[in-house]
């Protein structure tokens, strides 16, 4: 399927390994320019040019924290003078540490705050004004299952996303009359570093091997295996293509069928 993304340009936060990296080469592969970000520079620029030499399409590889507001706007605009455009904007960031309720101060809170909910709104509102010149635009918003149903010791994630998700969708309806949707994505259980750190954490805590942790939660997923990071690249390419351009507001889970209810 031609997803009508060529010559494009996306951008993709926190995208130097994980989620946002599969994401950012995904799309490249579609032809699009694409812009990273992470804070590490050695890191994000090896990944940049890893992406560029799989894909030979142009990447450009900012440093920036995506949870201090001067970044963020130094990421947009540095996007924006390459590129002279922004279609595609894809939300990521670090998660926030495990924990449960009373293991977290005020000022973990709003670190969690400023990483996982403020960035969102300060991507968008420097991305948004170059979709809107142009009357199209993607936005997706990289989330988690939490929303749809908490994970156990990840209070501050299962808090917070929602309120992206909440965001996603006001966003979704002020920004449809400029042909800009607004949709989010909710991993559930997928192959990547944080992925493999929680399972780490998981067996400390409960003293139990970590092929003991990893069975547990594989248990809770119907198609009995953990995700793979393309696997939610492709659910992105997809919300980010010409082809979805009547989904707007939707949270969709990329779960292995973890999440079991109805609606
Ligand atoms: P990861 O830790 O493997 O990768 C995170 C990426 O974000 C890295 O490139 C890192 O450098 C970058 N990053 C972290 N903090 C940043 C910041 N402040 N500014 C800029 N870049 C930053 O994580 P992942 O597994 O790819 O997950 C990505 C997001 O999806 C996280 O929020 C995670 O909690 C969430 N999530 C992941 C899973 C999963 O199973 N992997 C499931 C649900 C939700």
């Amino acid at each position: 399927m031609d997803l009508g993304l060529s010559g494009r340009v996306a951008l993709v936060a926190a995208a130097s390994r994980g989620l946002g990296r599969a994401t950012a080469e995904r799309l490249a592969r579609e032809g699009m320019r694409v812009a990273i970000c992470a804070r590490n520079e050695e890191l994000l620029r090896r990944a940049a040019e890893e992406i560029q030499a799989a894909t030979g399409a142009e990447v450009l590889a900012v440093p920036a924290d995506v949870s201090k507001p001067e970044d963020v706007e130094r990421l947009v605009s540095q996007t924006r003078e390459r590129f002279g455009r922004l279609d595609v904007l894809v939300t990521n960031a670090g998660g926030p540490p495990p924990g449960n309720f009373f293991d977290f101060t005020d000022g973990q809170w709003e670190a969690a705050f400023r990483l996982t909910l403020m960035s969102v709104v300060r991507l968008c509102r420097a991305a948004i004004p170059p979709m809107k010149e142009r009357k199209w635009g993607r936005i997706v918003h990289i989330t988690s299952v939490s929303v749809k149903q908490p994970l156990p010791n990840l209070l501050l994630s299962n808090s917070l996303r929602l309120a992206v998700i909440g965001l996603a969708k006001s966003l979704a309806v002020e920004l449809a009359p400029y042909n800009i949707t607004v949709n989010s994505v909710c991993p559930g259980p997928i192959a990547t570093e944080r992925m493999e750190q929680l399972l780490q954490a998981q067996a400390q805590m409960q003293n139990i091997p970590l092929e003991e942790a990893r069975a547990a939660w594989t248990r809770e997923i119907p198609l009995a295996r953990l995700g793979q990071p393309q696997e939610l690249a492709d659910a992105i390419a997809f919300l980010a293509s010409e082809n979805a351009g009547f989904i707007t507001g939707a949270a969709l889970q990329v779960d292995g069928g973890m999440v079991k209810f109805v609606l």
